[in-house]
């Protein structure tokens, strides 16, 4: 397990990320105190990776695509796409791999951020690019109950998103108050800064399933996160 931990853990990022953008707190607390991977942390990620692996294999992708946000005087966001669709150079896509017992009729929000990231970037580049966007989840366990008294089997579903010119620019626009935020808060590393980054997705924060509510994020209390940080250790909100 450590070897797994430390070969997942090493050579850290540079640079500002969409994933810094998505989740700017977690991380602001990345950067500046790093922890090492958790054993779940372990087996998620292995999980995901190996699954990647074999599709982009398949599919014949060599290495991920990779595209920036650049403004001038401004700090440039990196993102790394999954997936070109259609062709090498295709629709920007993203692959993703769930436990989720339940498939939605429309993809996680986290999945719509971050594509619609990627696609508002393609976009800029190129304004007949990233009007469209796929993503392609893997739902492990679908329709799973919680007596164990289901089979259940792995389901491939693939959505495509349109954007409009105008969502991809309010999509920048967001990005660019996310980036300035983070960017800031690593500068001056003061409350008052940090306070100033959007909150992470409130699931990273805690999350509440059967036997109650359980705190996910270690920085939780360093936080407090606004709104759902009712005293140490005391999570208001969320969902399972
Ligand atoms: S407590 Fe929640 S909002 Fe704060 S860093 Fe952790 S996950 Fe993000």
């Amino acid at each position: 397990m450590n070897k797994l931990r430390e070969y997942l853990g090493q050579s850290p990022r540079e640079g500002v990320h969409v994933s810094d953008l998505i989740n700017p707190r977690k991380a602001f607390f990345k950067k500046v105190s790093p922890l090492p991977l958790t054993d779940k942390e372990v087996g998620y990620f292995i999980t995901g990776r190996v699954l990647h692996l074999i599709v982009q294999n398949a599919l014949g992708i060599k290495e991920e695509r990779r595209v920036y946000f650049a403004e001038p005087d401004k700090v440039t966001v990196e993102g790394n796409e999954d997936l070109q669709v259609g062709t090498l150079e295709g629709d920007p896509g993203e692959f993703k791999t769930t436990r989720k017992w339940s498939i939605p009729s429309v993809p996680d929000q986290q999945y719509l951020d971050q594509e619609g990231m990627y696609c508002a970037m393609e976009n800029a580049l190129d304004p007949a690019r990233g009007l469209r966007g796929h993503i392609w989840v893997l739902y492990l366990t679908p329709g799973r109950k919680f007596d164990g008294s289901k089979i259940t089997y792995p389901q491939f579903v693939f959505w495509t998103v349109e954007y409009a010119p105008e969502d991809l620019e309010a999509i920048r626009q967001n990005m660019r108050y996310r980036r300035d935020a983070f960017v800031q808060a690593l500068a001056t590393k003061t409350e008052e800064d940090f306070k100033k980054m959007p909150l992470c997705y409130d699931w990273l924060c805690a999350t509440t399933g059967k036997s109650g509510t359980e705190i996910q994020c270690p920085h939780f209390d360093t936080c407090k996160p606004e709104g759902r940080w009712i005293g140490p250790g005391q999570f208001k909100g969320g969902k399972k």
